[in-house]
């Protein structure tokens, strides 16, 4: 960064950040010397705040955006107390330590943290136990004896139901991750996790953000805890106007196009979610008219600091880019930052309009967001502390008007700057030969020429396919069952049809969980799912990768394998349509908004035809039996 940077920029590093070291934590010595290993040279402000709070013993509740390092927050104190423990009383055979992860990748992130962590300490066992993997290694691991347990909240329970998990010896309880945990429908589960806990225990409950169902949890099995919110390091520069406008999928590279043509810019910085998406919309603009370039991860260095380069220069007024190849990009003249893909973090949002407003001057900051990624847009409006307001698309009279006006401004100064007599020689003899043609209509031709073929006026886009989705979704929502009443997918997703249905008693909490954890989907990935009597309809992101296919290829649920194709849009047999409705939630119990209606897993059958499920509802619920010969089975 350059040093003439203003204070209000992204890029400064809190003056505030705690000048603590590691050392003088309190932290045992050996995890000391873990961290010397993995190069962490200072605690975080979260981990400098509640390490020694974890350390006196007290419950604690934490709170900081994603990447902050709150991993380490609660790992470190629970390894240093646990290690000293061992010291006099020889290793513990049972858990000493639980720690509720939302899903299974996070579970495994923790556990492998603990034990890089827990690397000098003698004796000690870190355990993931998840859904979708089998039990066997998980039951031996833990009458190994684990003294780390790292676990999603279905399969906790489960091993809790089963016996095999003994929390006699428990002296630490963590909520991982706790709003996404609670957000992917666990919350039932965590009560009854916490509520199997012994009386004596620590609780620390980690989270990015803090909705009130936490903070019930936390005022319910957390005792006097102390509650710190580290502020993110990152703020927003005022200098920059925020605004996001709601549109579906299909129609952003439209609205993209109307806000360029109404809007003064200079240059422009576009984020979008995937390498392939840069070079797509690069074309895509290129081809409208603008200069643009893509810049991903892929691209070479040398190729991406000259097309950097054209940006600052000028050549090129957009880029294209992935947050990743956009990281510390310092171009003055960027005016606009436009969100094609909304981020998935918060900080990734900071990060990305902070390209914008630099060195003192004002930026625009654009957000495209589809109906369902609204809680997004709040998490960004807490994060930032500022509001983002909404928009309106520019009309196509206002964009058709700007556009009559540029053309007209060219004519007018190619009539005031250039030299038009040989052109005017040629126009005047080719009036003469045509005295029946208005002059007129010979200029209209010449403009047309000019033209170059493009179409100067942008039209209306001839179906708004989102309109029909959205009927089509609402009706389905009333329960109503027009006789064509098949789902559509929202705009950038697809059907997908599974081969299990109500016929093998599947139930969506274990869709949910299966393609969470398989397919790596999160919660607000997975959209309306439609359990038919011999298979299901799943909505999903339209474009799933290589990985993603063959993991859910290879995805069980109750034994049978789900065979996941996208849907072919074949007209449903009688029978099958006769099941619309409705989503219905879970039988009773439901808590703080959040799906209830736990059942023993696959085998326990709600009360009849439980539908459509909304997106946010998973849970990892999985087959209790041990005939998928360790296969991943749900
Ligand atoms: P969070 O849970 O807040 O999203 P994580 O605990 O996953 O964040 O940490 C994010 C990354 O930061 C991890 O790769 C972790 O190893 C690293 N990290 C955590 N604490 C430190 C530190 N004090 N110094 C350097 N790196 C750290
Ligand atoms: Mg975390």
């Amino acid at each position: 960064m350059s040093s003439d940077m203003p204070v209000n920029t992204n890029d400064n590093q809190n003056p505030e950040e705690p000048t603590v070291l590691f050392s003088e934590l309190g932290l045992d010595a050996r995890v000391l010397a873990a961290l010397a290993d993995l190069g962490y040279e200072k605690p975080s402000p979260i981990q400098a705040a509640t390490i020694p709070m974890l350390l006196e013993g007290r419950d604690v509740v934490g709170l900081a955006q994603t990447g902050t390092g709150k991993t380490a927050a609660f790992a470190l104190p629970a390894l240093s107390r646990m290690a000293e423990l061992a010291d006099t009383n020889g290793p513990a055979r049972t858990p000493q330590i639980l720690v509720l992860a939302p899903t299974r990748e996070l579970a495994l992130q923790v556990a492998e943290a603990f034990t890089s962590y827990a690397k000098y300490l003698p004796d000690f066992t870190v355990l993931p136990v998840y859904g979708g993997s089998p039990y066997g290694p998980q039951l031996n691991g833990l009458r190994r004896g684990a003294q780390v347990v790292v676990g999603t909240p279905g399969r906790v329970i489960d091993h809790i139901n089963k016996g095999s998990l003994d929390l006699s010896n428990l002296q630490y309880v963590v909520l991982d991750e706790a709003d996404e945990m609670l957000r992917m429908g666990f919350a039932e589960e965590v009560d009854k996790i916490l509520e199997a806990t012994p009386e004596e225990k620590q609780v620390a409950l980690f989270s990015a953000t803090m909705p009130r169902t936490i903070r019930r949890i936390a005022s319910e099995y957390l005792r006097d805890p102390q509650e710190v919110a580290v502020k993110s390091k990152q703020s927003t520069g005022t200098n920059i106007t925020q605004r996001y406008l709601q549109v579906m999928g299909a129609h952003k590279l439209d609205a993209m196009t109307r806000i360029l043509e109404s809007e003064e810019f200079d240059g422009v910085i576009t984020f979008v979610r995937t390498k392939m998406a840069t070079e797509d919309l690069a074309d895509k603009l290129k081809a409208r008219g603008f200069t643009a370039a893509a810049i991903n991860g892929d691209i070479p260095q040398q190729q991406r600091e000259r097309t950097v380069e054209n940006l600052r220069s000028g050549k090129i007024d957009i880029l294209v880019a992935t947050d990743v190849a956009a990281r510390g990009l310092d171009v003055e003249r960027i005016s606009h930052v436009i969100n094609f893909d909304i981020p998935h973090d918060t900080e990734s949002y900071v990060h990305r309009i902070g390209r914008t407003g630099r060195a003192g001057r004002s930026g625009d900051a654009i957000l495209f967001m589809t109906p369902r990624e609204k809680y997004l847009l709040r998490a960004i409006e807490k994060a930032t502390r500022q509001p983002v307001t909404q928009m309106q698309l520019p009309s196509l009279d206002s964009v058709n008007n700007r556009r009559i006006q540029k053309f007209t401004d060219r004519i007018d100064q190619t009539i005031s700057g250039q030299d038009l007599t040989t052109f005017r020689e040629i126009v005047e003899k080719f009036a003469a030969d045509h005295e029946d043609l208005d002059q007129l209509e010979i200029a209209a031709a010449l403009a047309l020429m000019a033209q170059g073929g493009r179409p100067l006026l942008m039209t209306e886009p001839v179906i708004p396919p989102s309109k029909k989705a959205r009927m089509d979704r609402d009706r389905a929502d009333r329960g109503e069952r027009g006789p064509r009443a098949r789902k559509t997918a929202a705009e950038g997703n697809a059907m997908y049809r599974l081969a299990i249905g109500r016929r093998n008693r599947v139930q969506p909490g274990s869709i949910v969980g299966a393609l969470a954890n398989e397919g790596g989907f999160n919660s607000s990935e997975i959209g309306g799912i439609e359990i038919r009597s011999d298979h299901t309809l799943v909505e999903l992101p339209a474009e799933l990768s290589k990985d993603q296919w063959r993991a859910l290829s290879k995805t069980r649920i109750g034994g049978e394998l789900i065979s996941m194709e996208l849907d072919s849009g074949r007209k449903p047999r009688r029978d099958d349509d006769g099941d619309r409705g409705g989503y219905r939630g879970g039988r009773g119990g439901d808590r703080g908004g959040f799906r209830g209606g736990r059942g023993g897993g696959f085998n326990d059958r709600r009360g009849g035809g439980e539908k459509r499920f909304g997106g946010r509802g998973g849970k990892d619920r999985f087959s209790d039996s041990g005939r998928s010969g360790g296969r991943r089975d749900y």
